[in-house]
């Protein structure tokens, strides 16, 4: 009888002292959310520094700045760790090799609340802060399982599940606000609150002088303009079909089985390039320098429409 006490008592001993490991080991971190690990060791791993242990300000201000002089060189090392990834960090999309993360500079900027340079030490930090809140070690290198969080986020905010719209809801837009003015009926539909959010986003582009939009009124632009305007809308699934039998040579993306654009609520807009819709990379590094480009990464989702990251011009409506 009490042989058997004891050994329950140890048996509780022993779950509490896993529990006790257990906990401690998530308050340092070691529980990675991300589980895709990178090829490359981490340059400087910044340790949080418990501010609520200390007893005083003056402890506290000299805690914080040995902390802030250790993240300015921690920091610095990262800044050059990531000028290099930028251009050559070796990653897979879409079945297809890629390199660097610099082609997605605005919408990372975007993401992690910077405006400086990737090789710079603001970055890193603003990297790191971004990190942090994500659950990964907060290094300030943009390396490949940071990256590849980063790209997941991005891709869960795109639409999901809206219907494909029935005739009523579809509206035409007009020679105006199409790239191809020439463009056949059935081409230039798109979906009713898509184009009333379109619209509205226009007249903010067009009413931002630093756009420099030529225009025809304050929500009109010029025929002689192209920024802006809609290359593409509604695509139907039997359009897409038929485009899939007449061109069995085309890119996965043009003739993707489940296309955005069957809902209606997908516009590729006109954003520079030497092609408006080549996901080609020299094509796409000149669309996303562009100033429309730009703006529309900090000001598109004020009117509900959030980017897909591979295709600078390919913009979904999902509402505010
Ligand atoms: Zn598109």
């Amino acid at each position: 009888m009490l042989r058997r006490r004891r050994e329950s008592l140890a048996v509780i001993a022993l779950i509490a002292a896993l529990l006790v490991a257990a906990a401690v080991a998530a308050s340092r971190g070691y529980v990675r959310y991300n589980p895709i690990q990178s090829d490359d060791a981490p340059v400087a791993r910044v340790l949080p520094v418990a501010l609520s242990s200390f007893d005083t300000d003056a402890e506290h201000e000299s805690a914080r700045s040995a902390s802030s002089s250790a993240s300015n060189s921690a920091f610095a090392a990262a800044a050059t760790r990531n000028a290099a990834l930028g251009a050559s960090l070796d990653w897979t999309f879409g079945g297809k090799r890629q390199r660097g993360w610099s082609l997605y500079l605005p919408l990372i900027e975007r993401t992690i609340d910077v405006d400086a340079g990737s090789d710079s030490a603001d970055f890193a930090q603003a990297v790191s802060r971004w990190q942090k809140s994500a659950r990964l070690p907060a290094t300030g290198v943009l390396d490949r399982a940071d990256w590849m969080q980063m790209i997941a986020g991005w891709q869960s905010r795109r639409l999901k599940g809206a219907p494909y719209p029935d005739a009523s809801q579809l509206v035409s837009i007009p020679d105006s606000e199409l790239y191809d003015p020439n463009r056949p009926a059935e081409m230039r539909m798109v979906e009713r609150t898509t184009y009333a959010a379109y619209k509205r986003l226009l007249a903010a582009a067009i009413s931002n002088p630093s756009l420099g939009l030529k225009t025809k009124s304050e929500v009109e632009l010029a025929d002689s303009e192209k920024f802006f305007k809609v290359v593409s809308a509604y695509r139907s699934k039997a359009h897409q079909d038929r485009l899939r039998r007449e061109q069995p040579e085309a890119g996965r993306a043009a003739l993707a089985t489940r296309s955005p654009h069957f809902t209606g609520r997908a516009l590729d807009l006109y954003v520079g390039g030497y092609d408006p819709v080549s996901s080609k990379d020299d094509n796409r590094a000149l669309q996303t320098q562009t100033k429309a480009y730009k703006w529309l990464v900090r000001n598109a989702e004020r009117f509900g429409f959030r980017p897909y990251f591979y295709e600078p011009w390919h913009w979904e409506y999902v509402g505010n």
